[in-house]
């Protein structure tokens, strides 16, 4: 297998874990949602916080990513 698909193979699945174990809780509504691997890939972030836009409310917001307990 050439490395360079191992490298995005690599780098996929940890996209993809990120999303599913990252949560955001919206600062105007309180409302806890997950968001899309590819949102997840696209949007801008600053450590754990995230420039994503709220499902319920629609409001976006730097919102800290709250780290699901995997159990
Ligand atoms: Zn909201």
């Amino acid at each position: 297998m050439p490395v360079g698909a191992g490298v995005a193979r690599m780098l996929a699945s940890l996209v993809r874990w990120h999303a599913a174990t990252t949560g955001y809780r919206c600062p105007g509504c309180g409302h806890e949602f997950m968001i899309s691997v590819w949102a997840d890939f696209v949007s801008p972030h600053i450590l754990t916080t995230k420039d994503v836009k709220c499902p319920r409310c629609g409001r976006r917001e730097w919102m800290e990513a709250l780290v699901r307990e995997s159990s």
